[in-house]
């Protein structure tokens, strides 16, 4: 039998806002365990919650970011559970009424969509040593959004790109810095498998937790093929919450699926319903900054980028920030994509900074373009750069860094190099191109890698060939 996949994502993403949703605690990654708590996000009993306008906007920006009709009421629900990381016996979400319905994500030319986007907060953790267990309350009460897909992925591939382009608009818009170490962007997947046109469900198994897109995909591969597997042999899959382990790159069930009816979800009665009017989405909505698909537009048509070039340089903000204002100063903004891409991202570190200034960096493309020096000049530059900062055009006087663009001193190198290296002019006349390359490492190497390469191979070619 011919089966298909169904897969819908939940994703947790934290919001990027300076405190917390309901207390002026900060909202801080990484602080000493229960340093950013009160009353209000311990839950202690008798205080009150205010709202965070902030988490709000931003939880618009996300539905507008994500083609989402904004809701002019929604409404806080309680999530009634206990844990002992949620010392209130509820989380406070909305259930009934979400802030952002129906949008969707276009995956290059497919459309998947979004059914909700609901604003809550996040629960504490638990932190696991030998037999004891600590609770830190620092994640107690960080505005999170809940990204709720439709069931339209059809592939792990599908999902992976799904989540890529989720990421790239969360970032742009500033809704969340989507830091997947550190838990700021959580994935849940809901996998079945069904015949192929069949417009019931299958079994649903549910994936929590996982920490990367390859992962999901991964462990979404694994359960259509586990499940398709099951069906063969004419048995059923179990409706169940699973793990995925990225060892083993298998999935392990760990409980039977509650009813999400058993959470006794009741509306927060410490909240008026949330008004959001039409004024506040329009200035909002003037606010959007480009979205990745936009600049990609833009970076395609005005400046002779490939795909390749758009995909790296969108990864992060200020990837594209350093390339946008390097461009606006650049002769042949290609070339400077090309020097940022191959030379300067080489560079970074794990905290992913740029430490050339966009000015720097359009200064060696300019220079490269009017050949005052070349490609391999460029890349010295630019790691020296990297260390300090310095006036380019005065550096590359005072070094005496030009290209060389004198046909006759290179041709004076070409000679010597032929002299010194019958062999290789041998090979190359018998057309072996590694020669050419040995020679014209040669040659350069005389020219202190300042030769200007096109005349460089032009000369080699009519002296020799
Ligand atoms: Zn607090």
């Amino acid at each position: 039998m011919k089966y298909e996949a169904v897969i819908g994502l939940e994703v947790h993403v934290k919001l990027k806002t300076n405190t917390k949703l309901f207390c002026s605690c900060r909202n801080e990654f990484g602080k000493k365990p229960n340093t950013l708590v009160c009353p209000v996000c311990t839950g202690m009993p008798g205080t009150l919650p205010r709202l965070n306008k902030e988490a709000v906007n931003l939880a618009i920006k996300a539905g507008l970011g994500l083609n989402c009709k904004i809701s002019k009421f929604s409404r806080f629900d309680r999530k009634n559970y206990y844990y002992p990381d949620l010392p209130k016996g509820y989380q406070t979400t909305q259930y009934e009424m979400p802030l952002c319905t129906d949008g969707y994500i276009d995956i290059g030319g497919r459309k998947i969509g979004i059914e909700r986007i609901h604003l809550e907060e996040d629960a504490g953790k638990l932190i696991h040593e030998g037999d004891k267990t600590y609770v830190d309350f620092n994640r107690s009460g960080v505005p999170l959004v809940e990204i709720v897909s439709r069931p339209d992925i059809g592939s792990g591939e599908e999902a992976a790109l799904y989540l890529k382009k989720l990421r790239g608009i969360l970032l742009f818009t500033g809704v969340s810095d989507c830091k997947i170490n550190e838990g700021s962007m959580r994935v849940d997947v809901n996998v079945s498998v069904r015949p192929k046109g069949s417009s019931l469900f299958g079994a649903k198994t549910e994936i929590k937790n996982i920490n990367s897109f390859q992962f999901t995909q991964e462990a979404i591969e694994y359960e259509i093929k586990r499940h398709m597997e099951l069906y063969e042999e004419g048995n059923t899959p179990q409706s169940e919450t699973r793990r995925y382990d990225e060892k083993s790159k298998k999935t392990y069930a760990m409980r039977t699926k509650e009813d999400s009816s058993l959470y006794m979800y009741l509306p927060d009665t410490e909240f008026v319903p949330l008004y959001i009017s039409e004024e506040e989405v329009d200035e909002l909505r003037k606010k959007m900054p480009l979205l990745p698909e936009e600049r990609e537009k833009i970076y395609v048509n005005d400046y002779g980028l490939t795909d390749f070039d758009c995909e790296n340089i969108l990864q992060e903000v200020h990837f594209a920030t350093c390339f946008e204002e390097a461009a606006k100063l650049s002769k042949d903004a290609k070339n400077t994509a090309n020097l940022l891409i191959s030379h300067v991202f080489s560079l970074l570190d794990s905290d992913k900074v740029v430490r050339i200034k966009p000015s720097r960096l359009a200064e060696v493309s300019n220079l490269m373009t009017d050949e005052v020096i070349n490609s391999s000049t460029a890349k010295k530059l630019l790691e020296k750069l990297w260390e300090e900062d310095f006036d380019v055009e005065t550096y590359v006087k005072e070094n005496e860094l030009f290209q060389i663009n004198d046909k006759d001193v290179l041709s004076k190198f070409i000679e010597e190099a032929a002299e010194e290296n019958k062999k290789i002019v041998d090979d190359y006349k018998k057309g072996k191109k590694k020669a050419l390359k040995a020679l014209t490492g040669i040659v350069m190497a005389k020219a202190k890698g300042r030769a200007n390469p096109k005349l460089l191979n032009t000369l080699i070619n009519e002296m020799l060939g």
